[in-house]
């Protein structure tokens, strides 16, 4: 299915390969296909609409880096923008919490089938292994036949405990009896795992409110299967509406599910994904990493990376090149906008002061000192003069400037603080260089 899509979007590189800025027509011709791209990895249709009005509003007049072409620079855009809807911005894999005086309660919820038994025993045998936890397991399942005894048996094959089972006993009552014999045995975590349906009904959703009140659970783990796609997102939204999920497991990634259920999942449940389900065996859990995921929906990864290389080198080439021209004194008002722009995509002017000699502690004053809005503004003011005025700041007098202003916008202060503070910088490089040039002597380098 991916080789299709790639093929498609191969086509739509071909025909954008002009450089400069990314157009309106670049950018929406490049989505058109990433929305047919979401749609066929089962994203919903809502959140794939918002996705994409997301990604163009960002996209368009973003710079196409050299060597790559403006529709894999929107793939890398989208690619970026599904890594952050996915991980809600959060950089590492959010783990389950055991923030909680022990026992701490652990409830699972989700379908029948949904893989809700074997991710139980799959989590207790990684807290035990990486944490050294002691787990006790309890099957609230009073339904299914033999669901008990399943769990008794995953527990005995990873060596972990399951509480004993009393034919008869209503869920709540086992929730219970499984707290009180953690807290009397010295347990450090609970795990509940709730009965499944094979659809939502209410009374599956009164009986997990039950057990949930009762036990207060400080994670409430949703088990859905990867391989439902959009049903998985709607039995989430169920589970969700009727207790507090705090995490999502979602199962079967191992199949040839396309991925957007996750999507669709952390979209519409504001709930993280928490853990992963990779095959049957009890090992195969893994912590969910949003880019892998990413790259599962999109299917591109190779041109991610390409793309991410292609930033890289241009922006080191840059760098290098400002550098360069600082150390001969040379600095005119597009290599402040240059240094500004890239100012602003690295957050820090490491990249090009770090460069030049004896100019650590000037960079640590600058750093800091560094406001968005500030810098997107000088850049402003500078797009709005001449190539000559760039190149010859001294031509600059009280019409230019008036005219400087009012194409960006801006008082003329602005613009005269710009200026001063362009001959400051400029004079500043011209004795970095000096320094740098005694320095290298001293050090015997020159
Ligand atoms: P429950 O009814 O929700 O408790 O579901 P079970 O835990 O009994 O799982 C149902 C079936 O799905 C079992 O055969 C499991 O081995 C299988 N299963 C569970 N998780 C995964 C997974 O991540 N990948 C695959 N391929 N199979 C899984």
């Amino acid at each position: 299915m991916f080789d299709k899509l790639s093929e498609r979007l191969s086509g739509v590189f071909d025909r954008l390969t002009k450089r400069g800025a990314l157009s309106e027509a670049d950018v929406d011709e490049a989505l058109r296909e990433v929305r047919i791209a979401l749609l066929e990895a089962d994203v919903a249709l809502p959140v794939v609409k918002d996705f994409i009005a997301q990604v163009r509003e960002g996209a368009v007049g973003e710079a196409v880096v050299k060597s790559i072409t403006p529709g894999q620079m929107v793939i890398k855009l989208v690619h970026d923008a599904l890594v952050k809807m996915l991980s809600a911005g959060e950089e590492t894999a959010t783990a389950i919490s055991l923030n909680a005086p022990a026992p701490v309660p652990i409830m699972m919820v989700g379908l029948q089938g949904s893989g809700k038994t074997t991710s139980t025993a799959k989590i207790a045998k990684r807290l035990a292994e990486r944490q050294g936890k002691k787990v006790l397991m309890a099957s609230l399942d009073t339904r299914r036949p033999a669901a008990q005894q399943q769990l008794a048996i995953l527990a005995e094959q990873i060596g972990g405990r399951s509480l004993p089972i009393v034919p008869g006993e209503p869920p709540v009552a086992i929730a219970k009896r499984a707290l009180q014999a953690a807290r009397l045995e010295g347990f450090d975590v609970v795990m509940l795992d709730t009965a499944g349906r094979l659809a939502i009904d209410e009374e599956l959703m009164d009986e997990v409110a039950q057990v949930h009140a009762a036990t207060n659970p400080h994670e409430t783990l949703l088990v859905a299967d990867a391989m439902t796609g959009q049903d998985a997102v709607t039995v989430a939204k169920a589970f969700k509406d009727r207790v507090s999920v705090t995490g999502i497991v979602l199962t079967r990634v191992d199949g040839d599910a396309r991925g957007g259920a996750a999507l669709s999942m952390r979209a519409v449940t504001g709930c993280p994904i928490k853990l992963l389900g990779v095959g049957e065996k009890i090992d195969a859990l893994e912590d969910f990493h949003a880019d892998r995921i990413a790259g599962r929906i999109l299917g591109m990864g190779d041109i991610v990376s390409l793309v991410e290389k292609a930033i890289e080198t241009t922006e080191q080439e840059e760098a290098e090149r400002l550098a360069r021209k600082m150390q001969k004194g040379e600095f005119d008002l597009d290599d402040m906008a240059s240094q500004l722009r890239q100012l602003l995509k690295m957050g820090g002017l490491g990249g090009i002061m770090g460069m030049l000699p004896g100019l650590g502690k000037m960079q640590k004053q600058l750093e800091g000192k560094v406001d968005d809005k500030i810098v997107k503004r000088s850049i402003a003011i500078i797009e709005s003069m001449t190539p000559k005025e760039r190149k010859h700041p001294d031509i600059i007098k009280a019409s230019r400037k008036n005219r400087i202003a009012k194409g960006a916008g801006v008082q003329v202060q602005e613009v005269n603080k710009l200026l001063k503070q362009h001959m400051d910088m400029s004079r500043m490089m011209k004795q970095v260089s000096k320094l740098g040039k005694k320095g290298l002597m001293r050090s015997g380098l020159a």
